[in-house]
C-alpha cells in the first residue's frame, strides 16, 4: 500500500466478487486461466503490461496484509480503489492465508504474490460498472505515481520544494490545521489531508479532485505545471 492509495466511496462494494473464479486481470503468463476472463473487463482495454484488475476480495487481502491497509481501508467505509507497487507485501504469509481461505488455487496465489511484489505494477480493484467513473481515476491517480516514482531527481525535488513551500503555508490556515487534527468527514477532506502528509500524493490527486492547490502551482509553480502536465498526458487513457 505505502503511499500511492486512491480512497473512494465503496458502499456496497463487497457484493462484487465472490471467490476467486470471476477474475478479470491481466495475467502475467497467457496460459493462465484469467487470461479468458480479462475480456470481461470494459477497462481491460485501457491496460498496460504492468497494470492489472484483481477482484475485490484479493485486493481486500492485500489491504489486510498491509500495514497501512485495514486502518485505512475500515475508517469512514472508504477502500483503496488501487496502489502502485514499491516494495514487497508486508505479511506475505497472511495475504496467502486469506487467499487459500477464500479458495483461491496455489497457481492463482502464487500470480498474486508476484503481482503484488513486482515494483511499478499499478494494481486496481475490481469495480463494479455504477463505479466505472472511480475507476478511471483510480488508474490516472496510480499511473501518475509510477511517472512520478520514475521521475529524474531534478524533476522529483522541484515537486517537494513546491510541496514544502504551500504545505509551511497550508500548516498555518485555519481550515487546513482543523483537517489534521480531526476526523476526516468528507472525501474532500482526507484528500487534502493525504496531500498534506505526502508531497507524493499533490500531483496524482490534482488529476482527480480540483483544490486550491491546483490554483497555486498554476500561478506560482509553471515548472512544476508543466511537469504535471506532461505526467497527465502520459496517464491518461488512451
Ligand atoms: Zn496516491
Amino acid at each position: 500500500m505505502k503511499k500511492s492509495i486512491a480512497p473512494l466511496i465503496m458502499a456496497g462494494i463487497m457484493t462484487l466478487a465472490s471467490g476467486c473464479t470471476n477474475l478479470g486481470y491481466k495475467s502475467p503468463d497467457d496460459n493462465s486461466a484469467y487470461s479468458q476472463t480479462i475480456k470481461n473487463n470494459k477497462f481491460s482495454k485501457y491496460l498496460k503490461k504492468n497494470e492489472f484488475i484483481v477482484p475485490d476480495k484479493v485486493f481486500s487481502a492485500y489491504e489486510n496484509a498491509s500495514r497501512t491497509g485495514p486502518t485505512y481501508a475500515n475508517s469512514n467505509g472508504n477502500g483503496c480503489a488501487g496502489t502502485c507497487i514499491e516494495d514487497v507485501i508486508d505479511d506475505e504469509g497472511k495475504f496467502i492465508e486469506i487467499l487459500s481461505n477464500n479458495g483461491c488455487s496455489k497457481k492463482e496465489i502464487s500470480d498474486y504474490c508476484k503481482i503484488f511484489s513486482t515494483k511499478d505494477n499499478i494494481v486496481l480493484r475490481e469495480l463494479p460498472d455504477e463505479y466505472s467513473n472511480y475507476f478511471e481515476k483510480a488508474l490516472m491517480h496510480e499511473r501518475m505515481h509510477y511517472l512520478q516514482n520514475n521521475l529524474n531527481e531534478n524533476d522529483m525535488q522541484k515537486i517537494k520544494d513546491c510541496w514544502s513551500k504551500i504545505m509551511d503555508k497550508k500548516y498555518n490556515n485555519q481550515d487546513y490545521s482543523n483537517i489534521l487534527s480531526n476526523e476526516c468527514k468528507s472525501h474532500e477532506d482526507r484528500v487534502k489531508k493525504e496531500v498534506m502528509l505526502k508531497w507524493e500524493e499533490m500531483l496524482p490527486y490534482m488529476t482527480t479532485i480540483e483544490t486550491d492547490i491546483n490554483e497555486i502551482i498554476i500561478k506560482d509553480y509553471p515548472e512544476v505545471y508543466q511537469i504535471y502536465n506532461n505526467m497527465k498526458e502520459e496517464a491518461e487513457l488512451k
